[in-house]
């Protein structure tokens, strides 16, 4: 039979190997190449790309439009050869790390789908690795911008973090003793999918009542729409705003608005605010981390999102007031957040393939060949 002294040994057993795992990953980056890489961010509007130092300094950054989703992967591969090709002319690139809005493989070489592009079990590691000719990271956009935000920023000293990023819909990622939870298929985190309205709102997922739909940039302005469209009075500010057009009210706008003290768009965002608290109980009773970072363009908000999700969490948590409250806090990397931690994934990446370059050189050098690489920017060009 299990004392409590002995439940209190495991835990403490428990969180020392935590400990340990991420003091080890901590010490992995130290040995890491100091050398600036390369994040790319694909999102469903924009990809970015900059070159990052190893602290997390963007040196520079280019950026341009998502090809259209009825765009073939190639074309894809080609927007993003051609911002690498494009900063390569700047700067030494020693690997390039991606973070893209989908689902990546539990090996993390296959795209397995994407919402807003044509990938569809798409090997996009190894066919940019052998476009490119450095070593490749690819991951889940939710997971590079939490690995971005614990080594950089709101997350630094949390080993046990969950990020949760309000876009136009909810991306989600669990790092755990400094590593990230990827899960056996490589899925994890997707929280934006947990029903919490039985019955709800119809989601594009399928299922009706998901998280994302009561929480998220596309729900706040469904939920403005429909005030503006039922003319009702405590719109008309709104609705002036956009000249009577309810197609132009935009997330950033009702932000705007409520950050001018505008009453309806400050409710909304409590709305936002409250489902999202809601979620974190949840999550805090599944996962039990020490920090939730909250990114993605609502976070702008700020206190105005923040603030009620709070008090939600506060009031929805199990087994409150008699246990440790995980803090609630505001991403710091901003958009940057995704970019930044491909960059940084992407330099371990760049370690290991260093290392498996110079035990070949040396086996090379052993039996008498010689071992060139052809330098990045050399790709041929159609
Ligand atoms: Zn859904």
């Amino acid at each position: 039979m299990s004392t409590n002294r002995d439940r209190a040994h495991r835990q403490t057993a428990r969180a020392t190997v935590l400990r340990a795992i991420a003091t080890r990953e901590r010490r992995s980056h130290l040995s890491a190449p100091r050398v600036p890489t390369v994040g790319i961010d694909i999102g469903g509007t924009k990809v970015m790309a900059g070159v990052v130092d190893a602290d997390g300094t963007v040196l520079e950054r280019v950026r341009t439009e998502t090809p259209e989703k009825s765009k073939s992967p190639k074309v894809v591969e080609d927007t993003i050869t051609e911002l690498v090709l494009d900063l390569s002319d700047r700067h030494d690139v020693h690997a390039v790390g991606i973070g893209a809005a989908g689902w990546v493989d539990a090996d993390r070489s296959r795209v397995l789908f994407a919402p807003h592009l044509a990938w569809r079990n798409e090997p996009l590691r190894d066919a940019l690795a052998a476009r490119l000719v450095v070593p490749i990271m690819v991951d889940n956009d939710a997971n590079t911008a939490a690995w971005g935000e614990w080594r950089f920023g709101a997350g630094r000293g949390a080993d046990h973090l969950v990020m949760i990023t309000l876009g136009t819909g909810i991306g989600g990622a669990i790092l755990e003793g400094g590593r990230v939870k990827r899960g056996t298929y490589g899925v994890a985190g997707e929280f934006g999918h947990m029903q919490v309205v039985p019955a709800g709102h119809r989601c594009p997922c399928g299922n009706r009542g998901c998280w994302e739909q009561y929480s998220s940039g596309n729900a706040l302005v469904r939920e403005a729409r429909e005030l503006a469209v039922a003319d009702s009075p405590v719109a008309h500010h709104l609705l002036d705003r956009v000249g009577g057009q309810t197609r132009d009210i935009t997330g950033p706008l009702i932000t705007e608005l409520a950050r001018a003290g505008d009453p309806m768009c400050v409710e909304l965002l409590e709305d936002i605010g409250r489902w999202l608290g809601i979620g974190i109980a949840n999550l805090a009773a599944a996962l039990d981390p020490a920090r939730f970072v909250i990114g993605g363009g609502v976070s702008e908000a700020d206190d105005l999102l923040i603030g009620p999700a709070r008090e939600a969490f506060r009031r929805h948590l199990t087994g409150r007031g008699y246990r440790p409250e995980a803090e609630i806090v505001r991403a710091r990397l901003g958009t940057d957040a995704g970019m930044v931690g491909a960059a940084d994934l992407a330099r371990l990446v760049a370690r290991r393939f260093r290392r498996a370059n110079r035990r070949r050189a040396e086996r090379a050098h052993r039996t008498g060949f010689e071992l060139r690489l052809p330098p990045l920017g050399r790709e041929a060009r159609p």
